[in-house]
Protein backbone atom coordinates (compact mmCIF):
# COMPACT_ATOMS: atom_id res chain seq x y z
CA UNK A 1 0.00 0.00 0.00
CA UNK A 2 1.34 3.43 -1.26
CA UNK A 3 0.65 6.37 1.56
CA UNK A 4 0.87 9.89 1.12
CA UNK A 5 1.44 12.36 3.81
CA UNK A 6 -0.37 15.77 4.17
CA UNK A 7 1.53 18.41 6.44
CA UNK A 8 -1.35 20.90 6.90
CA UNK A 9 -1.78 21.73 10.67
CA UNK A 10 1.40 19.98 11.56
CA UNK A 11 3.10 21.09 14.79
CA UNK A 12 6.33 23.16 14.50
CA UNK A 13 7.95 20.21 16.77
CA UNK A 14 7.37 17.52 14.00
CA UNK A 15 6.30 19.96 10.68
CA UNK A 16 10.06 19.53 9.16
CA UNK A 17 10.65 16.36 9.07
CA UNK A 18 7.65 13.98 9.90
CA UNK A 19 7.98 12.34 6.80
CA UNK A 20 10.86 10.21 8.49
CA UNK A 21 8.39 8.93 11.19
CA UNK A 22 5.54 8.34 8.71
CA UNK A 23 8.41 6.15 6.45
CA UNK A 24 9.87 4.36 9.68
CA UNK A 25 6.68 3.40 11.11
CA UNK A 26 5.62 1.97 7.52
CA UNK A 27 8.80 0.38 7.81
CA UNK A 28 8.35 -1.24 10.91
CA UNK A 29 5.12 -2.83 10.08
CA UNK A 30 5.96 -3.78 7.05
CA UNK A 31 9.07 -5.52 7.77
CA UNK A 32 7.80 -7.31 10.58
CA UNK A 33 10.59 -5.27 12.33
CA UNK A 34 11.15 -7.44 16.07
CA UNK A 35 13.51 -7.51 18.88
CA UNK A 36 14.43 -11.28 18.49
CA UNK A 37 14.94 -11.78 15.14
CA UNK A 38 12.08 -14.01 14.44
CA UNK A 39 10.57 -13.96 10.54
CA UNK A 40 8.28 -11.36 9.55
CA UNK A 41 5.31 -12.93 8.79
CA UNK A 42 2.99 -9.94 8.18
CA UNK A 43 2.40 -10.42 4.33
CA UNK A 44 1.52 -6.87 3.22
CA UNK A 45 4.07 -3.96 2.73
CA UNK A 46 3.18 -0.13 3.44
CA UNK A 47 5.18 2.89 1.49
CA UNK A 48 5.47 5.81 1.72
CA UNK A 49 5.33 7.56 -1.93
CA UNK A 50 5.20 11.83 -1.27
CA UNK A 51 3.06 14.25 0.01
CA UNK A 52 -0.32 15.13 -0.92
CA UNK A 53 -2.74 17.98 -0.09
CA UNK A 54 -5.80 15.63 0.28
CA UNK A 55 -6.94 14.75 3.69
CA UNK A 56 -7.54 11.75 6.14
CA UNK A 57 -11.31 11.13 6.10
CA UNK A 58 -12.35 11.46 9.41
CA UNK A 59 -14.69 14.21 10.91
CA UNK A 60 -14.04 15.55 14.32
CA UNK A 61 -15.63 12.83 16.42
CA UNK A 62 -13.16 10.48 15.00
CA UNK A 63 -15.61 8.54 12.70
CA UNK A 64 -14.76 7.77 9.16
CA UNK A 65 -16.83 9.56 6.35
CA UNK A 66 -15.61 7.88 3.13
CA UNK A 67 -12.81 6.14 1.31
CA UNK A 68 -11.42 8.05 -1.87
CA UNK A 69 -8.95 5.26 -2.81
CA UNK A 70 -6.48 7.42 -1.30
CA UNK A 71 -3.81 6.06 1.94
CA UNK A 72 -3.34 9.75 3.71
CA UNK A 73 -1.36 10.37 6.60
CA UNK A 74 -2.34 13.96 8.13
CA UNK A 75 -3.37 16.20 11.18
CA UNK A 76 -6.65 16.76 12.25
CA UNK A 77 -8.65 17.54 15.30
CA UNK A 78 -9.89 14.29 16.86
CA UNK A 79 -11.83 13.83 20.57
CA UNK A 80 -10.00 14.18 23.40
CA UNK A 81 -8.61 10.96 24.34
CA UNK A 82 -7.57 9.83 20.99
CA UNK A 83 -3.70 10.38 19.68
CA UNK A 84 -4.65 9.04 16.30
CA UNK A 85 -7.59 7.04 14.81
CA UNK A 86 -6.85 4.82 11.33
CA UNK A 87 -9.58 4.22 9.41
CA UNK A 88 -9.52 0.82 7.59
CA UNK A 89 -11.50 -0.24 4.31
CA UNK A 90 -12.15 -3.94 3.35
CA UNK A 91 -12.97 -5.96 0.52
CA UNK A 92 -13.55 -9.50 1.09
CA UNK A 93 -11.64 -9.46 4.07
CA UNK A 94 -8.34 -7.62 2.17
CA UNK A 95 -7.10 -4.05 3.26
CA UNK A 96 -7.52 -2.12 0.63
CA UNK A 97 -7.22 1.73 2.20
CA UNK A 98 -6.54 3.27 5.26
CA UNK A 99 -6.35 6.85 6.63
CA UNK A 100 -4.22 7.86 9.61
CA UNK A 101 -5.24 11.15 11.74
CA UNK A 102 -3.22 12.13 13.83
CA UNK A 103 -4.39 15.05 16.48
CA UNK A 104 -3.37 18.85 16.66
CA UNK A 105 -4.95 18.66 20.18
CA UNK A 106 -1.63 17.22 21.83
CA UNK A 107 2.24 18.21 21.60
CA UNK A 108 4.38 15.64 19.42
CA UNK A 109 8.46 15.06 19.27
CA UNK A 110 10.40 13.52 16.82
CA UNK A 111 13.40 13.10 18.95
CA UNK A 112 12.56 13.35 22.40
CA UNK A 113 13.54 16.28 24.04
CA UNK A 114 16.07 16.80 27.05
CA UNK A 115 13.30 17.52 29.94
CA UNK A 116 10.60 15.77 28.19
CA UNK A 117 7.18 16.16 29.49
CA UNK A 118 3.49 16.09 28.42
CA UNK A 119 4.40 15.43 24.31
CA UNK A 120 4.25 12.27 22.38
CA UNK A 121 6.46 10.19 20.10
CA UNK A 122 5.19 10.44 16.45
CA UNK A 123 7.20 7.50 15.38
CA UNK A 124 6.07 5.14 18.14
CA UNK A 125 2.09 6.25 17.71
CA UNK A 126 2.21 5.68 13.62
CA UNK A 127 3.46 2.53 14.20
CA UNK A 128 0.64 1.78 16.12
CA UNK A 129 -1.42 2.61 13.54
CA UNK A 130 0.08 1.30 10.62
CA UNK A 131 0.07 -1.78 12.77
CA UNK A 132 -3.67 -1.72 12.57
CA UNK A 133 -4.03 -1.26 8.75
CA UNK A 134 -1.68 -4.75 8.15
CA UNK A 135 -4.24 -6.36 10.49
CA UNK A 136 -2.91 -6.47 13.97
CA UNK A 137 -5.52 -5.29 16.92
CA UNK A 138 -5.22 -4.19 20.24
CA UNK A 139 -3.59 -5.85 23.64
CA UNK A 140 -4.63 -5.46 26.89
CA UNK A 141 -3.39 -1.93 28.35
CA UNK A 142 -2.97 -3.52 32.04
CA UNK A 143 -1.33 -6.47 31.28
CA UNK A 144 1.06 -5.58 28.57
CA UNK A 145 0.83 -2.02 28.36
CA UNK A 146 4.48 -1.91 27.29
CA UNK A 147 3.63 -3.33 24.08
CA UNK A 148 3.46 -1.43 21.00
CA UNK A 149 -0.31 -2.28 20.15
CA UNK A 150 -0.85 -1.41 23.66
CA UNK A 151 -4.10 1.17 24.00
CA UNK A 152 -1.75 3.25 26.05
CA UNK A 153 1.03 5.33 25.21
CA UNK A 154 2.37 7.34 28.17
CA UNK A 155 4.12 10.62 26.88
CA UNK A 156 7.51 10.49 26.39
CA UNK A 157 7.64 6.71 25.76
CA UNK A 158 10.05 6.04 23.07
CA UNK A 159 9.67 2.24 23.30
CA UNK A 160 7.26 1.43 20.39
CA UNK A 161 8.69 2.18 16.85
CA UNK A 162 9.44 -1.14 16.19
CA UNK A 163 7.04 -4.30 17.20
CA UNK A 164 7.56 -6.93 19.29
CA UNK A 165 6.93 -10.52 20.35
CA UNK A 166 5.93 -9.25 23.53
CA UNK A 167 7.57 -7.32 26.07
CA UNK A 168 11.15 -7.43 27.93
CA UNK A 169 13.57 -9.97 29.07
CA UNK A 170 13.65 -10.84 32.89
CA UNK A 171 17.23 -11.41 32.73
CA UNK A 172 20.72 -10.50 31.09
CA UNK A 173 21.33 -14.22 30.28
CA UNK A 174 17.95 -14.70 28.43
CA UNK A 175 19.38 -12.15 26.62
CA UNK A 176 22.51 -13.27 25.83
CA UNK A 177 21.20 -16.70 24.99
CA UNK A 178 21.38 -17.15 20.97
CA UNK A 179 17.87 -18.13 19.33
CA UNK A 180 17.71 -21.55 17.87
CA UNK A 181 19.76 -20.94 14.14
CA UNK A 182 21.07 -17.85 15.12
CA UNK A 183 25.11 -17.03 16.11
CA UNK A 184 24.78 -14.44 18.82
CA UNK A 185 22.14 -13.49 21.19
CA UNK A 186 20.49 -10.10 21.62
CA UNK A 187 23.86 -9.38 24.28
CA UNK A 188 27.76 -9.60 23.13
CA UNK A 189 29.16 -12.29 25.55
CA UNK A 190 30.24 -10.12 27.88
CA UNK A 191 27.14 -8.97 29.29
CA UNK A 192 25.17 -11.85 28.53
CA UNK A 193 27.16 -14.59 30.00
CA UNK A 194 26.33 -13.65 33.21
CA UNK A 195 23.61 -12.24 35.66
CA UNK A 196 25.60 -9.77 37.28
CA UNK A 197 28.46 -9.12 34.28
CA UNK A 198 31.00 -6.34 34.93
CA UNK A 199 32.50 -4.42 32.34
CA UNK A 200 33.88 -1.22 32.35
CA UNK A 201 34.30 -1.04 36.14
CA UNK A 202 30.40 -1.26 36.72
CA UNK A 203 28.40 -4.31 37.39
CA UNK A 204 25.32 -4.84 35.64
CA UNK A 205 21.42 -6.77 36.43
CA UNK A 206 18.49 -6.41 35.13
CA UNK A 207 15.10 -7.95 36.89
CA UNK A 208 11.72 -7.59 36.81
CA UNK A 209 10.42 -3.79 37.52
CA UNK A 210 7.68 -2.80 39.97
CA UNK A 211 4.38 -3.32 38.67
CA UNK A 212 5.66 -5.91 36.55
CA UNK A 213 3.58 -9.25 35.46
CA UNK A 214 4.84 -12.40 33.58
CA UNK A 215 4.63 -11.85 29.60
CA UNK A 216 4.38 -13.47 26.83
CA UNK A 217 6.85 -16.53 25.70
CA UNK A 218 9.81 -14.89 23.70
CA UNK A 219 11.58 -16.53 20.89
CA UNK A 220 13.56 -18.91 22.87
CA UNK A 221 9.90 -19.92 24.34
CA UNK A 222 11.38 -18.27 27.60
CA UNK A 223 8.66 -16.34 29.87
CA UNK A 224 9.07 -12.76 29.26
CA UNK A 225 8.33 -9.92 32.05
CA UNK A 226 5.88 -6.55 31.28
CA UNK A 227 8.48 -4.19 33.07
CA UNK A 228 11.99 -3.75 33.48
CA UNK A 229 14.86 -2.56 36.42
CA UNK A 230 18.18 -2.40 35.12
CA UNK A 231 21.11 -0.84 37.39
CA UNK A 232 25.18 0.03 37.32
CA UNK A 233 27.36 -0.32 40.08
CA UNK A 234 30.90 0.64 40.69
CA UNK A 235 32.44 -2.08 41.34
CA UNK A 236 34.60 -0.22 43.99
CA UNK A 237 33.18 3.03 44.95
CA UNK A 238 35.21 5.22 44.52
CA UNK A 239 37.57 3.96 42.08
CA UNK A 240 36.02 2.59 39.14
CA UNK A 241 33.49 5.22 39.80
CA UNK A 242 31.28 7.16 42.05
CA UNK A 243 27.59 7.05 40.75
CA UNK A 244 25.35 4.42 41.09
CA UNK A 245 22.76 3.88 38.19
CA UNK A 246 19.37 2.60 36.99
CA UNK A 247 16.58 2.67 34.76
CA UNK A 248 13.71 1.04 33.45
CA UNK A 249 11.42 0.44 30.38
CA UNK A 250 10.21 4.13 30.30
CA UNK A 251 13.95 4.70 29.47
CA UNK A 252 15.32 7.83 31.67
CA UNK A 253 18.65 6.83 33.68
CA UNK A 254 18.27 7.97 36.76
CA UNK A 255 21.73 8.00 39.38
CA UNK A 256 22.76 8.35 43.08
CA UNK A 257 26.23 8.97 44.16
CA UNK A 258 27.42 6.15 45.89
CA UNK A 259 27.05 2.18 45.65
CA UNK A 260 22.94 2.33 45.79
CA UNK A 261 21.31 2.79 42.84
CA UNK A 262 17.78 4.55 42.87
CA UNK A 263 14.86 2.55 43.32
CA UNK A 264 11.61 2.56 41.64
CA UNK A 265 9.35 4.84 41.56
CA UNK A 266 12.50 7.47 40.29
CA UNK A 267 12.40 11.00 41.63
CA UNK A 268 14.32 12.74 44.47
CA UNK A 269 16.77 12.12 45.65
CA UNK A 270 17.39 10.40 42.71
CA UNK A 271 18.89 12.60 39.82
CA UNK A 272 17.72 12.50 35.90
CA UNK A 273 20.82 11.41 34.25
CA UNK A 274 19.32 13.10 30.82
ZN1 LIG B 1 -4.92 1.53 18.41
Amino acid sequence: MSFRYNRAGAPASVARYATVAVGNSLRAVSTGANRCKLPATIKASGVYVGATTRTPQLNTSGACTGNDGQNVIGWGALPNGYLAITCIYFVAGKVINADVMISKRYSWFLSRPVHCANTFDLQSVLTHEQGHTFGLSHVDATAHGTETMSTLIGPCDITKRALGRGDYAASLVILGTKPPGNKQGYLSEDLGASDNPVRSGYRFNVQRGVEGTGGFLDCNGTATETTYYAVAIPTVIGQTGTRAFATNQKGSIWQLPGAVPPVEPFGPPAQLVQ
